[in-house]
């Protein structure tokens, strides 16, 4: 919901029902992208939340363990500009499964020898969601800028000749085609991009940041109340499995990082409680059901 409406009513408030999976914004919000739909607006002047540094995810990799995190995330802005990456994802490595979402443009084949070096290295499985818009160039460039579409193909491919197989994480933007249709598409482009076992991952636009800035903003009556989880188990949710550290402290969630109402504490022991559902993005959350994680 924009701040400025209020609405007087009592929002539901979600479970914290188990710290399965933590988030980091190991990135924080620079990347080297302007893509017309990021809902946090990031960019390559976009600092507002810095990168995670690997003190930070030191820190915060030794309390998930004793809170029994089972698998990791890590996003940003663009993860692969953080100087230290290579170090952060050998030191998550050695606790857990780690899903890396990248837009894949920074992605060299040198790079995709040394990712290849560290996932040998561990027992833990590293994957790579690598997010585009479409398999047709002009259309992707369109949202993601000038040669966005040729950088992340080359990354995906040497990601692919390392042993990899991406993920592709594609935000819905069609509305002729139906998702199965789109998905086929999508999965014969990675076909002939060389992975081994093409996956693809559906996201629903948040109407934050630059999409709410480009399309438009959430409206007065897109909010969540008790009466929607009258027939959906809130705890479905993510953030009643998760958390998001970022280089400015603990938030519910990868979706509201840019919310100061959503930052939870400076630890995660500061985040073990309820989160009452206020945002109009909970909204898309409820009647989409989505998940930021690579397996729904
Ligand atoms: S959507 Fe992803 S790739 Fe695009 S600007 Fe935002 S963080 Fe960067
Ligand atoms: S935006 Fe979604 S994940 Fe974040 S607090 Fe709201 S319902 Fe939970």
């Amino acid at each position: 919901m924009d701040d400025k409406v209020k609405i007087p009513i009592k929002f539901p408030e979600v479970p914290l029902k188990e710290l399965e999976t933590l988030w980091m914004q190991v990135g924080g919000t620079l990347c080297n992208l302007e893509c017309t739909h990021c809902f946090i607006s990031c960019g390559p002047k976009n600092d507002t939340i810095t990168m995670m540094t690997l003190g930070q995810v030191e820190e915060r990799l030794r309390e998930s363990r004793e809170l029994g995190v089972k698998d990791y995330y890590i996003t940003g802005g663009e993860v692969f500009i953080n100087p230290e990456i290579f170090e952060i994802l050998a030191a998550i490595l050695s606790y857990c499964p780690l899903d890396v979402l990248t837009n894949g443009t920074q992605i060299t084949s040198e790079k995709a020898k040394r990712l290849r070096t560290i996932q040998d290295a561990s027992k833990n499985p590293l994957r790579f969601r690598v997010s585009m818009e479409h398999f047709d160039e002009d259309k992707n460039d369109v949202i993601r800028g000038k040669n966005a579409y040729r950088k992340a193909i080359a990354g995906i491919v040497c990601l692919a000749e390392a042993g990899f197989s991406p993920i592709l994480t594609v935000t819905r933007t069609w509305e002729e085609e139906s998702d199965s249709e789109m998905e086929s598409k999508f999965v014969e482009f990675l076909r002939k991009s060389g992975v081994m076992q093409p996956q693809i991952k559906i996201l629903p636009g948040f109407l934050l940041g630059q999409l709410a800035e480009n399309e438009r903003d959430y409206s007065q009556d897109e909010y969540v109340t008790e009466k929607c989880f009258e027939d959906f188990d809130i705890t479905q949710l993510q953030c009643a499995t998760s958390r998001m550290a970022t280089g400015e402290g603990v938030y519910v969630c990868p979706i509201l990082v840019d919310n100061p109402a959503a930052r939870m504490g400076d630890t995660l022991a500061d985040t073990l409680r309820p989160f009452p559902l206020s945002h109009s993005a909970c909204y898309t959350c409820r009647v989409t059901g989505m998940t930021c994680k690579s397996s729904s």
